[in-house]
């Protein structure tokens, strides 16, 4: 591990095996929410709008269709994804996340508003995308913007998911705790960088919302060594050769079913196959390895097919399968893995759900 970034710094405490695989941008192998690739459109938008490269609602339409149609033509491209194309009709509320960016966007376009609702009545001048790291550069990673006012610096993250706690017994709302310490890891390297702490911290939402995010300088930098630590640490785990490659991925790997739930690297990890063995009665996600016994092709085209897991006694029936959403129904094999299924109502039986995905084992 090169880096460490502060996007990534929660995902560090969560799990440092997926957090290492999702840094080193290894292939995902099961498919992502459709509403990330959504995400990914309007964090473009967002971008360009607050550099003024989107100067009205004629350029928010022509970029809004040209991104989404670069996404999926990757996601066409993709066996996991294909079934999610066109996006309209996979993410929920499409069409209000689409006026809801429309209208941040004219909030952003900076001759329309020069940011006075985020900064104060101050004279700013902005810069988008500020890379800020570490001398050393073992923590680093971009602020979305910087606003430089009267009174300070801004830095300021643009976020196109939840960003308000939904369980808060509070009268204010609380951003996500993920999200507070990416910030403050923003602002500890903008002080490493500039020798001088930003007047605050702002995320923006999607509906063009901005909450504070509140900080203390000695929190902000515990924090920041804090990354630094975990990095050594994650670095002198894979560079010790004194263990086996299974004991560096069980000191890496944190499997819990709340974790594990939403982790696309389910299918390779074997800390977690071994973990979901040692606690069988806890709520895992529906997945299951094991010998095939049996595959019908139904007379409506869907398939079958009956399962005896490893080290069970019970055979398990999963139905409902697309055989044009699983390329390895077509091909003859022994063994499966089966990820993301759909209890039935029936003990021991299964269907296939919108992200249910398929291999073949040796
Ligand atoms: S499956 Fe679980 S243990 Fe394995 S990398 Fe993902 S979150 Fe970590």
């Amino acid at each position: 591990m090169k880096r460490i970034t502060p996007s990534q710094f929660s995902a560090f405490n969560e799990c440092k095996l997926k957090a290492i695989l999702q840094s080193n941008k290894v292939n995902t192998l099961l498919p992502p929410h459709p509403s990330a690739h959504l995400g990914t459109v309007i964090h473009k938008i967002f971008e360009k709008s607050s550099s003024g490269e989107i100067t009205g609602d004629d350029d928010f339409k022509t970029d809004w269709d040209s991104y989404i149609q670069e996404e999926e033509i990757q996601m066409s491209l993709s066996w996991m994804e294909k079934h999610f194309v066109p996006l309209e009709k996979s993410v929920q509320n499409y069409e209000v996340k689409k006026q809801q960016c429309l209208l941040s966007m004219r909030n952003m376009i900076p001759s329309q508003l020069p940011h006075s609702e985020i900064t104060g009545n101050f004279h700013t001048t902005k810069s988008e995308e500020v890379w800020l790291q570490t001398p050393d550069g073992k923590v680093g990673g971009y602020a979305d913007a910087i606003m430089y006012t009267d009174a300070g610096d801004v830095i300021v993250d643009y976020k196109t998911g939840s960003i308000i706690e939904s369980e808060n017994n509070s009268s204010e709302p609380i951003v996500h705790e993920n999200i507070q310490l990416q910030l403050k890891l923003y602002a500890a390297l903008y002080n490493s960088m500039n020798a001088k702490w930003p007047v605050s911290l702002k995320i923006v939402g999607m509906n063009g919302d901005f909450y504070d995010i509140q900080f203390d300088e000695d929190e902000c930098s515990d924090l920041l060594f804090e990354a630094g630590q975990i990095l050594k640490e994650i670095n002198s785990t894979i560079t010790n050769t004194s263990g086996s490659y299974e004991l560096m991925l069980n000191r890496l790997a944190s499997p819990s079913p709340q974790g594990c739930r939403f982790c696309s690297y389910r299918p390779g990890c074997l800390p977690y196959w071994e973990q979901r063995d040692v606690e069988q009665e806890i709520d895992w996600p529906y997945d299951v390895k094991g010998i095939v016994v049996d595959k019908k092709r139904l007379g409506n085209g869907l398939v079958l097919i009956t399962i005896m897991p490893d080290g069970q006694s019970n055979a398990i029936k999963v139905r409902v399968l697309h055989p044009n959403r699983h390329p390895v129904l077509d091909n003859s094999y022994d063994k499966v893995s089966i990820f993301s299924m759909i209890a039935d109502n029936v003990p021991d039986n299964y269907k296939e759900g919108l992200f249910t995905t398929i291999y073949s084992m040796s």
